[in-house]
């Protein structure tokens, strides 16, 4: 029997990752453009990195790592985000005395035993971006506005970037005590995932999914009208900075982020083509963060993006393979050597060629060529051994060519050649 993959790994083929690499492409030159530097994390790191970070009360920790103990005993997981990964990079390469202030980017592959279904994988791909060591609404702003452009970028369609504050240590401590008061007098009528939660991660029943949690919730104190003097300039600067940047943002007060470490600023951008999982990124200001994982207090900002996601967004419609230029092909095998090595110095130029099988006919091959849109068929047979010239055919002019080249020619002459034809 055939080996299947695992439920919520997938495959990603030719079509789909040049699709992929696309993206990711548009979005470097954005995040280039801002200033970012790439860092490439590893994919497994100390579970405790990220009961530390994201917090050992979050679904992620609990419930959704693929954690393990490694032949030496320790354990260790595969990652399930990258902003702790990239603050221990920051702090184990010493930027933070270094280079406090740091824009550091990642993208790659995350790990996250959820239940699969559309836009939603147990490995998935994320491009990240950290902005340490500044505390400033200009900062948040400027983290926003990056935001905005990378979906532009990408070819996002329909975004929707919902902004809110979680507040800070001064002001949400005592609003979590009113949420939880409110969360108990509601109790009866939570689901049961939201009755953990009450006592635990009480914001986020805020964001349940859940109907009857929602109504329940319906009037629930907001953290937007708790936040302290500090926390609420500093949203009203945010918001009026990214404004007058032409970047458009949506009030969500209902929006909290399920990690555990986020203060003041967080946001989610949404876009089309979704259904169920809408979100196509969040991120948000992570004060505590580095100090929590043993650095100075330093603050930071950040988001992620899921390129998944990002596909559905920018239109699902798989790019063309690129059409070869030629195709090589030889009659029988003692053409062989002549194809092959023809065909080596062509690709070093860089233009894709073709190589057909010398055991084929030339009718299948010229079919072959047909279908794969070739512009040019390079005939190599015995007459053409002998004479050291290939027999070019024209596919598009539908006519032949008998001595374009020499086989021993220069390739970028034969390429020249090539593109000259008409
Ligand atoms: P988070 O790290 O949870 O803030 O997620 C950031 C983004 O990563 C989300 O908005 C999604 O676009 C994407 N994402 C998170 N989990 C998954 C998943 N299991 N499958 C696909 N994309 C995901």
């Amino acid at each position: 029997m055939a080996i299947a993959s695992i439920k919520g790994f997938r495959d990603v083929l030719p079509a789909e990752a040049a699709r992929r690499r696309a993206i990711v492409d548009a979005a470097r030159g954005v995040l280039e453009a801002y200033g970012y530097g790439e860092v490439e994390l590893p994919l497994l790191e100390k579970v405790e990195l990220f009961s530390r970070s994201v917090g050992a009360t979050s679904d992620i920790v609990e419930k959704e790592m693929y954690a393990f103990e490694d032949r030496d005993g320790a354990t260790i997981a595969l990652r399930p985000e990258g902003t702790a990964s990239l603050v221990r990079a920051y702090l184990d390469a010493g930027l933070a005395r270094a280079q406090p202030v740091a824009r550091l980017w990642y993208g790659g592959p995350m790990f996250r035993r959820e239940r699969p279904q559309k836009g939603r994988y147990r490995q998935f791909s994320q491009i990240g971006a950290e902005f340490l060591g500044r505390e400033d609404a200009a900062a948040d702003a400027e983290t926003l506005c990056l935001v905005a452009d990378i979906c532009a970028a990408v070819g996002v369609r329909g975004m929707r970037i919902q902004v809110n504050s979680l507040g800070d240590a001064a002001c949400r401590p005592a609003y979590r005590e009113k949420l939880t008061a409110y969360g108990r007098s509601v109790d009866l009528l939570l689901c049961d995932d939201c009755r953990v939660r009450l006592e635990r991660n009480p914001l986020r029943l805020l964001d349940c999914k859940n109907e009857g949690c929602r109504a329940a919730m319906e009037a629930a104190p907001l953290m937007i009208d708790h936040l302290c003097d500090g926390c609420r300039d500093h949203h009203a600067e945010v918001l009026s900075l990214v404004l007058s940047a032409g970047v458009l943002l949506e009030a969500n007060p209902r929006m909290v982020r399920g990690l555990d470490y986020y203060c003041r600023t967080a946001f989610e951008i949404t876009a089309e083509g979704q259904g169920a999982q809408d979100a196509i990124g969040g991120g948000g200001r992570y004060d505590g963060l580095v100090a929590a994982l043993g650095g100075p207090d330093l603050p930071g900002i950040g988001f992620a993006f899921g390129v998944e996601r990002m596909q559905l967004a920018s239109g699902s419609e798989a790019d063309a393979d690129a059409v070869p230029l030629a195709m090589i092909a030889p009659i029988g095998d003692v053409a062989a050597p002549a194809a092959l090595a023809l065909a080596r110095r062509l690709r070093q130029t860089g233009c894709r060629i073709d190589l057909e099988s010398p055991r084929r006919r030339l009718k299948a091959q010229m079919k072959q060529a047909d279908k794969v849109g070739a512009r040019f068929v390079v005939i190599l047979g015995d007459a053409e051994l002998e004479s050291g010239r290939a027999t070019v055919r024209d596919l598009k002019a539908q006519k032949d060519h008998p001595s374009l080249f020499a086989l021993d020619d220069e390739a970028e002459s034969i390429i020249a050649a090539l593109g000259c034809v008409e």
